[in-house]
């Protein structure tokens, strides 16, 4: 797919466009995908290590074009750049709500607290609209508020503070669950952790990559757990690919995972069966 997406990005830039009208290319492109619905949402599976159960997955935006599917890096950024995350961020929240709905309905399936976690972008946090966006999404599918925990990075709350927490909070007071990405990247402090209406730390693949050869990211990856479990929030290890990383990270203390040693991103149709298996063992 990266392959495919460096092809992309060279035939935009193709004859002598100026960086301005190749910007409005890709804009107007990606604007007709969300019309003719070329996004779609894949699901990377969160497993309990001890049980092998998975209890939740995170919901990844995929652009699919005919056969070719683009990973967020080649798009992410520029719709972050423009008023269009706004929309997408919509369609994003109504779709994975719509598909827990569909998980929720399927009678072969027992939930329990399996959660969908959902990025929401920096600009789509604050966007005015976002708290009756959530709402709305819930009632609509009339899946419960818990159903889906919101992951938002660790750079944005330490920047826009007030704004944010005052936000956060009212979502929260709402029953929505919140997440921080890529935690350990952005150096928040213990005092200031405490204050934020958050539910779960999200382990920065940067450091699992390293924690099997650097003694400091595993220091730093043992004082996250350890602040995690102090501060009763769940902790989980993105980006765990070999045995190695699994057994160091439980030896700390750490037992949710997300990583392609469990699994790859899945469609939601894969996602479907095996929640089915699972909940027939
Ligand atoms: P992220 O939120 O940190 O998501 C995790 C990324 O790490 C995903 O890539 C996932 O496939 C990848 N990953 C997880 N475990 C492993 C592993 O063991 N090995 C490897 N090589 N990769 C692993 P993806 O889907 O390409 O997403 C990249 C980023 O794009 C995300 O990083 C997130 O910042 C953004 N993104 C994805 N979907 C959405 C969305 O719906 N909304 C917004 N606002 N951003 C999104
Ligand atoms: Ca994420
Ligand atoms: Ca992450
Ligand atoms: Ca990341």
């Amino acid at each position: 797919a990266k392959e495919l997406g460096r092809n992309m990005i060279a035939t935009f830039r193709s004859s002598m466009q100026s960086a301005v009208v190749q910007r409005m290319r890709i804009e107007a492109k990606m604007r007709q995908a969300l019309q003719n619905k070329e996004f779609k949402l894949c699901f990377h599976p969160q497993v309990f290590s001890r049980t092998h159960e998975i209890t939740g997955a995170e919901a990844l935006i995929r652009w699919v074009q005919g056969k070719d599917i683009f990973s967020p890096e080649h798009f992410i950024d520029i719709l972050e750049e423009t008023q269009l995350i706004i929309e997408v961020g919509e369609w994003i929240i109504l779709e994975a709500c719509r598909l827990y709905a569909k998980l929720m309905n399927n009678k072969a399936i027992s939930l329990l607290d399996f959660k969908f976690c959902v990025n929401v972008s920096p600009r789509q946090l604050q966007h005015e609209g976002f708290y009756s966006l959530i709402e709305r999404a819930f009632k609509q599918y009339g899946i419960p508020k818990n159903a889906i925990t919101l992951e938002v990075t660790e750079g944005i709350v330490i920047q826009k503070t007030n704004s944010i927490i005052e936000k956060m909070c009212l979502l929260r007071e709402l029953g929505v669950n919140f997440a921080i990405d890529d935690f350990g990247t952005g150096y928040s402090s213990l005092s200031y952790l405490k204050k934020l209406p958050i539910d779960m730390l999200k382990i920065d693949k940067t450091f699992v990559d390293t924690i099997t050869t650097d003694i400091h990211d595993a220091g730093i990856v043992s004082a996250i757990i350890t602040m995690a479990n102090s501060l009763d929030f769940e902790v989980i290890a993105e980006g765990v690919e070999t045995a190695d990383q699994l057994s160091i990270l439980e030896e700390k203390g750490c037992y949710l995972y997300q990583g392609y040693l469990f699994s790859k991103p899945l469609t939601f149709d894969s996602l479907q069966a095996l929640l089915v298996a699972q909940s027939s063992r």
